[in-house]
């Protein structure tokens, strides 16, 4: 019987190390969700090496460090109200319902089939305050906007503005912006109406497919 709990934690303890992890609340946040079930089961023992991890349909959960990163940079508080772009496996959008225990998060994933298997991971670890919903995640989710926080994990060409328009009044939206092969993590600040950009270097995640996205 492999040791997860173990392995998490070692993972966590090196993730603090590195500097990618700051806060108590994303640190008990990553300590508190098995990723071993957001992988396919015949990947499970390698779900605690730092790297992505292919999920099927050509996509991959992310990199445990660079969820770290993300989830720092969003700056959650316990009822934040958050938008994902990109649910894949439902990791990155467990951790961040594990850092923001009042709060909930709208996740949309274009592909039917991973939608289906992040709703399953979510139930699996009995994670409540998750809504996947299936469709073109360039476009937001209009239904239930305005977001506190926006998070995009694949890579766009450019911000969408659709998502521009569905950011809060101080709220910061998160995606990595190049081309196909290197983005720059990117941050939007919504300051009054008027949208302030930091950047956070270099990252690589699969292309933003959509309306507002790659075609
Ligand atoms: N956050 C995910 C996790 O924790 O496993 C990893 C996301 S994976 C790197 C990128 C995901 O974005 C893929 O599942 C892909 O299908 C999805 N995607 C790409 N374009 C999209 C779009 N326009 N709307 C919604 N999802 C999209």
């Amino acid at each position: 019987m492999m040791d997860f709990v173990a392995k998490r934690r070692r993972l966590v303890e090196c993730l603090v190390s590195e500097g990618y992890l700051r806060s108590r609340r994303v640190i008990d946040a990553m300590l508190g969700v098995p990723r071993e079930l957001f992988v396919p089961e015949d990947a499970r023992a390698g779900a605690y090496a730092d790297c992505p991890m292919p999920i099927g349909f050509g996509q991959t959960i992310s990199a445990p460090h660079m969820v770290a990163l993300m989830t720092e940079l969003l700056g959650l508080e316990d009822d934040s109200v958050v938008l994902e772009v990109g649910s894949g496996s439902g990791y990155q959008a467990a951790v961040i319902a594990a850092a923001a225990p009042d709060g909930f998060v709208y996740s949309v994933e274009r592909i039917e089939s991973l939608a289906d298997f992040a709703r399953d991971n979510l139930a699996s670890c009995k994670i409540r305050n998750v809504e996947v919903v299936s469709g073109d995640g360039t476009l937001g989710y209009v239904r239930k906007a305005p977001y506190g926080r926006i998070i995009v994990t694949a890579a766009a060409p450019g911000v969408p503005e659709s998502l521009l328009g569905q950011l809060s009044d101080g709220g910061r939206l998160l995606i990595p912006v190049g081309d196909r092969f290197l983005q720059d993590l990117v941050e939007v600040r919504n300051e009054g109406g008027k949208f302030v950009e930091k950047h956070h270097g270099g990252c690589v995640f699969v292309p933003l497919i959509g309306e507002e996205g790659w075609k």
